[in-house]
């Protein structure tokens, strides 16, 4: 006679699926310098994931690297109108707090600032954080007080939540470079960490306004990651002409069709200042429309992330 094998019975606390809990959600100033407060008391460590809400995987990336280096992790979700162009997108601009509370709490996250627009910029403000340097080149050129709305949030959370740490995504690379000098120059405490991009397994760089684009749009908007990978291939092959680089990833998004370039830039990591030779870590960095959904993405080339030092 067979017996079927019996399982070992499972100690009742292995049965109980454990609730996912909400995060708090805090709206105003005067909450969320209390709760970090609270929460940064007997030396705890606050990391600081600015975020604009919509969010997916390359957010919570950033919010598990968070998770894994400090005590306590603040996510913030705001959409900042004045990083956004007259004509740009901030009405439209996707936003499902629901989604991302479930999705930070699955993660682990406990405290989420969410204040309203008048909350961060009440009646009578008048004072930005200006920016030049790095902040000139590429978005700057292309999306005129783009720079100068993400310095003065992101300087107003900072000061909210005394983080000993602030985390970015290397998908805005050229931002990342713009707080870290910001942070240098206004003698400002944070460390600030850059994580990696996250991808699609086909390559597209994930952001919020990947949503808008159509079936047709999205298969055209992967041009802007395969130009990248070509140009990465051909620094492997041995190819040190940026202009010969740059000449072929010009053609490929042509071939594609419906990806209109606002740039391409094969530039020095530290500076953005375009050079003529891989001699070294270099970023490649490119924005296009497709439709009317701007996208940017970026690498480096002939290195990694993790091969540049800031210090
Ligand atoms: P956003 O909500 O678009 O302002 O992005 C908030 C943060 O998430 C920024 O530091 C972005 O660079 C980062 N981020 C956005 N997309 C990605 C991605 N695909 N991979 C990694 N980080 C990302």
């Amino acid at each position: 006679m067979t017996t079927e094998p019996t399982t070992p019975d499972k100690a009742p606390s292995e049965e109980i699926e454990r609730p996912i809990r909400r995060p708090e959600v805090l709206s105003t100033c005067d909450e969320i310098v209390g709760a970090c407060r609270v929460l940064g008391s007997d030396r705890a460590t606050l990391g600081l994931v600015p975020t604009m809400g919509a969010l997916h995987a390359g957010h919570l990336s950033l919010v598990d690297a968070a998770q894994a280096e400090c005590d306590h992790t603040v996510v913030t979700v705001f959409v900042n109108p004045t990083q956004f162009g007259p004509k740009e997108d901030f009405s439209a601009y996707p936003r499902d707090l629901d989604a991302d509370l479930v999705a930070l709490g699955q993660h682990g996250v406990t405290l989420v600032f969410a204040p309203s627009t008048e909350e961060i910029y009440p009646e009578g403000f008048a004072t930005y954080v200006e920016n030049d340097g790095v902040a000139s080149e590429w978005e700057g050129a292309c999306r005129p007080g783009h720079f100068r709305g993400v310095t003065t949030v992101v300087a107003k959370l900072l000061n909210l939540v005394m983080p000993k740490v602030a985390y970015f995504g290397q998908k805005d690379y050229q931002q990342s470079l713009v707080i870290r000098r910001m942070v240098a120059d206004l003698n400002m405490h944070p460390e600030i960490r850059v994580c990696p991009i996250v991808r699609e397994s086909d390559g597209l760089a994930l952001s919020s306004r990947n949503v808008y684009l159509s079936a047709e749009e999205r298969l055209r908007a992967l041009a802007l990651s395969q130009s990248l990978r070509l140009a990465e291939q051909l620094v492997d092959d041995g190819e040190g002409d940026t202009a010969v680089i740059e000449r072929r990833m010009r053609q490929l998004i042509e071939s594609v069709g419906g990806v209109a370039l606002e740039y391409i830039a094969l530039a020095d990591p530290y500076t953005l200042k375009s050079v003529s030779e891989i001699a070294g870590p270099t970023v490649a960095a490119l924005a296009a429309r497709v439709g009317s959904t701007r996208l940017i993405d970026n690498t480096i080339l002939s290195g990694t992330l993790s091969d540049l030092e800031f210090s």
